[in-house]
């Protein structure tokens, strides 16, 4: 892509330089991102640059420029277009090739095998969609490999026995969404990505879809194109069926929860009051806020790739794990699997083990039960 398409397809020439992009975004600091001088030097200079590897791949495609832009532009959305003009010359780190490759070869990021993609459902009675169930339940890479977020896997299925709802997986068939590749900027993939899922998912006929990861959600909801099924995140689905006295939490919980907004669902779709309700209405519990919540919430620093690619710097999970213990919650709950893991790693780094944990809404829920 020149800059001529790049102008004209990012609108480039309405900026009016305000510097609201830069200004919210939370690692413009941390990693000397300005976005708002990307968009100028090639609407100015008329010529596509490909950036230091440390500023181009520390956007964590969070949404908070396009969030804040008066102008109603794309900041992030730009940028992508610049990591694929990047990919092409082959100017990305080895991480991220690894991950990109392993996608390809394996249908996951993490270099691991398809035969032990469903692993994490052993011992289980989890069926699979080709016995005609109601919904497909898209595991994810992380949800399926990661042994802490197994844990997830594993606490939503039994919230879906409670529940009642008739859910099978695609087992070993499934592959990654393509979130993070579309991230990465890799259009090539994600193409290839999406064309191989549609056709699976019309093989068995699949008319409805929930996920555990925002990633996963938001990529067949958004980046699909027209697609012939619906989409749900776990926790649109669970606070229904808690709405509609399905599933009953009869244990009480004494703690002080915080939520923590992912961006894939708070900021890029929207979503802040459902896994908030589900947090309500548990017994015992107490729910308290961030400073900086729903649109204004800080990243964890987990999407764009970035679980594949360091950047040097303070962490923003460090930042909001020391939010959350000034607010003395006991539990930051969150939603999403990369949440998750940043978020709990910088409870170490920050060496707050004995002071709080780190839980998806859906362990929580699992325990009360
Ligand atoms: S917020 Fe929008 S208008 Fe303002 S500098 Fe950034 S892209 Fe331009
Ligand atoms: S998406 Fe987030 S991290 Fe990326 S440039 Fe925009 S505000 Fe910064």
């Amino acid at each position: 892509m020149n800059a001529q398409e790049l102008i004209q397809k990012h609108k480039l020439l309405e900026c009016i330089q305000c510097g609201m992009c830069t200004g919210s975004c939370p690692v413009a600091r941390k990693a000397n991102l300005n976005i708002r001088r990307y968009m100028r030097e090639v609407a100015i200079g008329g010529k596509a640059t490909v950036h230091p590897e440390n500023e181009l791949w520390s956007c964590t495609t969070c949404a908070t420029c396009e969030l804040r832009c008066p102008k109603e532009l794309s900041p992030y959305s730009f940028l992508l277009d610049i990591r694929s003009i990047a990919v092409e010359e082959g100017k990305i780190a080895t991480t991220l090739r690894d991950a990109l490759e392993s996608i390809f070869k394996n249908g996951n990021p993490w270099g691991r095998i398809r035969g032990k993609r469903s692993e994490w459902a052993e011992g289980l009675n989890v069926k699979h969609v080709s016995q005609g169930t109601e919904i497909l339940y898209f595991v994810g890479c992380t949800a399926a490999y990661d042994p802490r977020v197994q844990e997830v896997s594993r606490s939503l299925v039994k919230c879906f026995e409670t529940a009642g709802v008739d859910f099978g997986i695609l087992g070993e068939e499934e592959s990654c969404c393509g979130s993070e590749v579309y991230g990465m900027g890799e259009k090539g993939l994600f193409e290839y990505v999406v064309e191989e899922n549609m056709k699976l998912f019309n093989k068995y006929n699949i008319k409805r879809i929930v996920t555990s990861c925002p990633h996963g959600f938001h990529s067949f909801k958004n980046r699909y194109g027209e697609i012939n099924f619906e989409v749900q995140h776990h926790t649109q689905l669970l606070a229904s069926l808690i709405d509609d006295g399905k599933l009953k939490l009869s244990k009480e919980l004494n703690k002080t929860i915080i939520y923590h907004d992912p961006c894939y669902l708070g900021k890029q779709n929207n979503i802040y009051d459902e896994p908030r309700r589900i947090l309500e209405n548990i017994p015992g519990v107490k729910l308290v806020e961030f400073d900086r919540s729903r649109e204004r919430s800080l990243c964890c620093e987990g999407g764009g790739g970035r679980m594949w690619i360091d950047i040097p710097g303070e962490r923003l999970a460090e930042i909001r794990v020391k939010d959350a213990v000034e607010a003395e919650a006991e539990i930051i709950a969150t939603a999403c699997p990369f949440c998750l893991l940043t978020i709990e790693d910088a409870v170490k780094t920050t060496g707050h083990e004995e002071k709080i944990q780190v839980m998806d809404i859906t362990e929580i829920l699992s325990q009360t039960i």
